[in-house]
């Protein structure tokens, strides 16, 4: 558990030492789970992003692309439910007095039940060597079984509980399994109250006049009111879907893991638009669909699962999240929800406007149903960094810290360098440089000895140094080095180009999609 804690200090203090990530006003000591991209952070956020939209827009022609403002008219946010059970369970401590989310206070109780199921796995293993079957040890080591049973018999009757509304039950479980606050050990807990996450803010500038509205907790209702318009002038047919990346807000109760859980933060969302009783096959469309993309990042397959979910949101038939192994466990990446025809059918009943689909091989009107695919880009960016940031041992002994970036998501490709400040050195690097900026973002760096310098671009998540010496002056090749292996090969200035495209080009990352 401790080194799990010093992994994640790690990751905090990288993601500001590297210019990646700061805390917002941080020289009016912070506002709580608020932050800046820097400099590096927004470069990688933005590759995130172009990574998302191409998978989505560009390579499905039955999907488009749009951007929706962040304040909405606010019987959106009734008809949508957001007014009325955006919610989330809060529970304090009386000694304490720290608050927390009852949920998830459950939730993290089963993951140390959890941790040592896993604990257990990694001693068979140990012990089989070759021979283990993982699967069918968990199927069969009764101490594992026992251990499942009990953390679904508890997910189940939280699901339960919550759905019901039924927040006694709650607190009653929680005092059952005896849970303890983590801060101070105290096991004195107030009731459990519901607590709705929407910021609220106010439009026009008399008080009398001014009209109350909310920050969108979502980005999916901008593409629910605009599905008419969007339908009619793309002419599109049912299946297609909307994507749109934005910012959401929520006034989250605990917001105590960086970047995973902010009250400003960025959804990249999806809204496929289906024939009503076609939802299970889309369903398990997109969730496949979805790991695929993940998969084609090469972060590793076994840093992902799917959880179904027990308590279903009051919009959806079925739901599940992708989840990753974060630092701090494994924990929701991205949800695909069934969401009906909930959404759309209750932005007609409150606008009184139509939205229906005529589908013309059917001839006839219908709502369609929705089945969302909604990630957060905050969270897929700590997913790519913390997994990323790697210390190696090398073969002298010494460590190097390094941030091994899918090459595709990385803020620099390449970073240039002359082996010395002096003999025209400096300016066949720019010369360098000015040729490969059009198609990469590179970087000069002249401080410090080279094996310095190497070091500082590993821990920067470059995946290419070049190195200009005396002899670059003379045949026009350089030394390029690679961040994961090390390797150093000398090459014509002339190629540079074509081995940098090779590993970064977006294209050959997002065709692996159809491999994995
Ligand atoms: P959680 O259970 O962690 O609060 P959620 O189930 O409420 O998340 P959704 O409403 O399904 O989340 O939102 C879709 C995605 O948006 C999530 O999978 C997550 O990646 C992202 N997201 C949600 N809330 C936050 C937040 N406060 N900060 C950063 N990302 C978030």
């Amino acid at each position: 558990m401790a080194s799990q804690e010093d992994l994640f200090k790690k990751v905090i203090s990288h993601a500001k030492e590297y210019g990646y990530v700061f805390q917002s006003s941080e020289i009016y000591d912070g506002l709580s789970a608020v932050y800046d991209y820097a400099q590096n952070g927004a470069e990688l956020k933005k590759n995130i992003r172009e990574y998302w939209w191409k998978a989505m827009v560009q390579l499905n022609e039955n999907i488009v692309g749009i951007d929706a403002a962040i304040f909405m008219h606010p019987t959106t946010w009734k008809a949508s439910g957001h007014v009325d059970a955006f919610n989330d369970p809060l529970i304090d401590n009386k000694d304490s007095k720290k608050r927390y989310r009852a949920d998830v206070l459950v939730e993290d109780y089963t993951a140390k039940i959890e941790t040592k199921i896993e604990r257990e796995v990694k001693k068979a293993a140990k012990r089989f060597g070759d021979a283990f079957n993982k699967e069918e040890f968990l199927a069969t080591n009764q101490r594992v079984k026992d251990y499942q049973e009990k953390i679904d018999t508890i997910l189940k009757r939280l699901g339960q509980s919550l759905e019901n509304e039924d927040l006694a039950d709650v607190k009653k479980l929680i005092e059952e399994l005896e849970i303890a606050c983590p801060m101070s050990g105290s096991k004195n807990w107030t009731d459990v109250k519901q607590f709705n996450l929407m910021f609220g803010t106010k439009l026009g500038a008399s008080a009398d006049s001014a009209m109350d509205l909310y920050l969108r907790p979502e980005t999916a209702q901008g593409i629910f009111v605009n599905f008419l318009n969007v339908q009619k002038t793309g002419r599109l047919k049912i299946p297609f879907g909307i994507a749109q990346t934005g910012k959401a807000f929520r006034n989250e109760i605990v917001a105590r893991q960086f970047i995973f859980r902010m009250r400003e933060f960025e959804q990249m969302e999806m809204q496929f638009f289906i024939k009503p009783g076609t939802q299970s096959d889309w369903y398990e469309y997109w969730k496949e669909h979805r790991m695929k993309w993940h998969l084609s990042l090469g972060m590793g397959a076994d840093n992902y699962r799917f959880h179904d979910h027990e308590k279903l949101a009051h919009y959806a038939d079925a739901a599940a999240d992708i989840e990753f192994r974060f630092p701090f466990g494994f924990k929701e990446l991205e949800g695909i929800h069934s969401r009906t025809d909930f959404d759309l059918s209750k932005h007609q009943e409150f606008s009184g406007k139509k939205l229906q689909y005529f589908d013309t091989d059917e001839s006839k009107n219908y709502v369609p149903c929705v089945v969302e695919t909604s990630i957060g880009l905050d969270r897929m960016f700590l997913a790519v960094f913390s997994n990323s940031l790697q210390e190696e041992e090398l073969e002298n002994g010494t460590t190097r810290t390094v941030l091994k970036l899918p090459a595709v998501l990385a803020p620099t490709k390449a970073a240039v360098f002359p082996l010395v400040k002096k003999d025209g050195l400096p300016e066949l690097a720019h010369e360098i440089i000015d040729d490969l900026k059009w198609d990469f973002n590179v970087i000069y760096d002249q401080k410090d000895a080279v094996g310095r310098r190497y070091r500082r671009q590993d821990a920067n998540g470059t995946p290419f140094c070049i190195t200009v010496d005396h002899q670059s002056l003379e045949d026009q090749t350089v030394t390029i080095r690679h961040r994961d292996t090390m390797q150093q090969q000398r090459v014509a200035i002339s190629e540079l180009k074509g081995i940098i495209h090779k590993e970064v080009d977006m294209k050959s990352w997002l065709m692996r999609m159809n491999q994995v």
